[in-house]
């Protein structure tokens, strides 16, 4: 070819030619060094031959780039029906296999039976190994979106240095509830896995697509809390709810799912749990001073969906939706490390004598005429009987009306100033009770609406 080049032209691009072949052969031989290298860094094999990537060891307090997800089969594939054999020798062999045929089977265990984490198992999660004493970023995809521009969801691993339970925190699982957000990254943050006994997992935002638009919602408009524990061919929501449920929750012993008081609402800091539910209310006791108000929890409440797999789970309420509020997160953040200290997760030097939570019964106060409601009280403020809680006043007529308490208690939510209707939940009052009373008496309960959409979780 060279021969029959006979013009300047021409060896000019042969020359352009030779020099371009030669930069692509070091480049592809460069990449094959790093495939080869990263390779030999981050696989490792499990006990039956599968590949699996060995999640970095991150220091989550470092800024990192985004993770990138790992696809992986969905659910329901791990879990086609095996022979007697095949089942038994997985049992021993994986950490997740447990508790999936449950989920779709729909057929769940007593809400009492408490899932025993086995003798310390290599900790496999969203296709990655993540090593005791080390912490990482991982990345779940529901892969519900366009997948071009699928987002991956962060999720935060830290698998302690000796064994224990494994703790789930879930955030923003409506998007417009962001002191959650801020809890999980105060408590994960703060963990040195070498000195952590068992595994936390942390979730920040679990609805990405609501968080994105300042909004409670999916992008189909429905409540992502209304569909656990999802189904794999069923709807966006059922279909989001049904991949978090089978690839993270399904690997908690304990969740704490974090919201806020929900439609213009705000909460002291709270827990709603199934006290009904002894391994629950053991659960409760653990925490630090934090109000706790029985609620059996409703159908589609990721809380309700773990309980019935044997999770222990429970809902934490902190403050207002849309707003990020210091004292909300202090509380929850103490509250939740007051557990790690309590089931002995993650010791710590704090100064807080026995840690106790406070039951309460609950009824709520009503508007009865419609206007501006302007608000007296505050948060966590005690009144009696009689006591004026706010004033609703009639911007065309003038007329005011005062909400007055019909009981002794504490505000344990309430909305914030706004225009309301009659009919409108403004106040819910806490009765100090304790935990039997609470739920012998959660039958005839003063005003907890059936649908439970009152003060929706
Ligand atoms: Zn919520």
């Amino acid at each position: 070819m060279i021969a029959h080049c006979n013009n300047k032209f021409c060896l000019f691009n042969w020359a352009l030619f030779l020099i371009f072949a030669q930069v692509s052969n070091i480049c592809y031989a460069s990449d094959k060094d790093n495939i080869a290298e990263d390779q030999e860094i981050i696989t490792s094999t499990t006990q039956d031959n599968e590949e699996v990537k060995i999640a970095p060891n991150l220091d989550l307090k470092e800024v990192a780039p985004l993770p990138k997800p790992v696809i992986t089969k969905p659910a329901s594939d791990e879990v086609e029906p095996e022979t007697q054999e095949e089942t038994e020798e997985k049992i021993e062999e994986e950490v997740t296999v447990e508790t999936e045929p449950d989920i779709d089977e729909k057929k769940y265990p007593e809400a009492t039976a408490v899932k025993e984490k086995p003798e310390r198992e290599k900790l496999v999660i969203l296709g990655s190994e993540v090593p005791p004493a080390t912490s990482t970023r991982l990345a779940w995809s529901p892969q519900v979106s366009i997948s071009g521009l699928s987002l991956p969801t962060p999720v935060l691993v830290i698998n302690g240095a000796n064994p224990g339970p494994t703790l789930c925190l879930t955030g923003a699982i409506h998007g417009d509830e962001l002191n959650g957000i801020e809890v999980v990254r105060r408590v994960m943050y703060d963990i040195n896995p070498e000195d952590l006994n068992g595994t936390l997992i942390g979730v920040p935002i679990v609805n990405l697509q609501g968080f994105q638009r300042g909004s409670r919602y999916l992008s189909d408009r429905r409540d992502l809390n209304r569909f656990f524990p999802g189904e794999e061919n069923g709807s966006l929501a059922s279909r989001i709810a049904h991949s978090l449920f089978s690839e993270v929750i399904s690997h908690c012993n304990y969740l704490i799912d974090l919201h806020t008081g929900s439609l213009r609402r705000t909460n002291l800091p709270q827990i709603r749990a199934n006290m009904s539910n002894p391994k629950v209310a053991e659960f409760v006791e653990g925490f630090d001073k934090i109000a706790v108000v029985h609620h059996a929890g409703n159908p589609g409440m990721l809380r309700t969906a773990a309980n019935n797999v044997g999770i222990i789970a429970i809902t934490m309420e902190l403050g207002e939706s849309l707003r990020i509020q210091e004292n909300q997160i202090a509380a929850g953040t103490h509250s939740v490390n007051s557990v790690l200290e309590k089931f002995e997760m993650y010791p710590r030097v704090l100064i807080w004598g026995k840690p106790k939570p406070a039951y309460y019964e609950s009824t709520w106060v009503r508007v009865e005429s419609g206007g501006i409601l302007f608000s007296q009280m505050g948060l966590g403020d005690t009144v009696s009987i009689g006591d004026v809680l706010g004033v609703v006043t009639d911007p065309i007529t003038n007329q005011s009306t005062d909400l007055k308490s019909p009981i002794k208690g504490h505000i344990i939510g309430m909305a914030v100033n706004q225009v309301v209707m009659p009919g409108f939940a403004a106040y819910h009052i806490g009765i100090e009770s304790n935990q039997e009373e609470m739920v012998k008496e959660d039958e005839e309960n003063l005003d907890v609406e059936p649908d439970g959409e009152l003060d929706p979780e």
